[in-house]
């Protein structure tokens, strides 16, 4: 079966009104008639001026985490009601600096999901090993856990992507070959088979994420299980990241 490539662009902690507006603006008008669904993940706090930069184009805007209840007395948090008010159609949950930086763990992440999920947004699911959890020969035993505690049982093709993120290859110009990659990408789909079954894991769509560029991507995407990428450093950069979207071919 053929999965149309999905292109998403992690901003992180980056990006102000001006050059963030100016970013979404080069994106949306190098992304028209892409080969592939682009989607744009800015920080929380330029989400509405982003949605107005890309009204009129195909391209979806997502946040980088939200919380798992409506409303309430959470200081600081986001709930996916108010994502899907901004007009965002897609969260991405569990990043690896989520997990680390906030102790987010794989409950507290299918939590997440499921919330994301009741309020009409699609999760996109992070997991990945670490390098000595890859050096001790422990990546699919690892992402199998992370499967199983991180994916909610409301997940469906439609309202779930996966993305898996080595966690040594972000941000550090590393990666696994591309079939290497593909091999893990293989597992997740075998591994989320008995949830999702014949046709559920046959249209779910898995993303690569972890040191994507122009020179590495086509090779990535050519494999038959990496459905799109994550993409942290290049998303930064309108040239890079539509360069990537280029190289995404159904
Ligand atoms: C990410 O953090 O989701 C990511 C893939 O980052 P980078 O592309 O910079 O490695």
């Amino acid at each position: 079966m053929s999965r149309r490539p999905l292109i998403a662009g992690n901003w992180k902690m980056n990006g102000l009104l001006s050059d963030g507006t100016a970013l979404a603006q080069a994106v949306a008008q190098g992304g028209k008639d892409a080969p592939c669904d682009i989607l744009i993940c800015p920080p929380v706090t330029l989400l509405g001026a982003v949605k107005s930069v890309l009204s009129g184009s195909a391209i979806q805007l997502g946040a980088q985490d939200c919380h798992w209840q409506e409303k309430g007395a959470h200081t600081g948090d986001i709930s996916p009601q108010m994502l899907v008010d901004v007009g965002c159609s897609h969260v991405i949950l569990g990043h690896s600096e989520r997990r680390a930086d906030h102790g987010e763990t794989d409950s507290q992440v299918a939590q997440k999901a499921s919330a994301a999920h009741q309020a009409g947004l699609i999760a996109v699911i992070c997991v990945g090993e670490t390098e000595a959890q890859r050096d001790a020969g422990d990546t699919m035993s690892v992402i199998s856990a992370q499967l199983d505690g991180s994916v909610p049982q409301s997940a469906t093709s439609e309202n779930t992507v996966i993305a898996y993120e080595p966690v040594w290859a972000i941000g550090t110009g590393r990666t696994p070959t591309a079939q290497e990659a593909n091999q893990v990408h293989a597992h997740i789909r075998a591994h989320l088979h008995g949830r999702l079954g014949d046709a559920g894991t046959a249209a779910l769509r898995i993303l690569y994420g972890g040191s994507m560029k122009p020179g590495n991507a086509a090779d990535l995407l050519a494999q038959p299980d990496i459905d799109g990428g994550l993409i942290g450093g290049a998303a930064l950069k309108a040239e890079d990241f539509l360069s990537i979207v280029a190289a995404a071919k159904a």
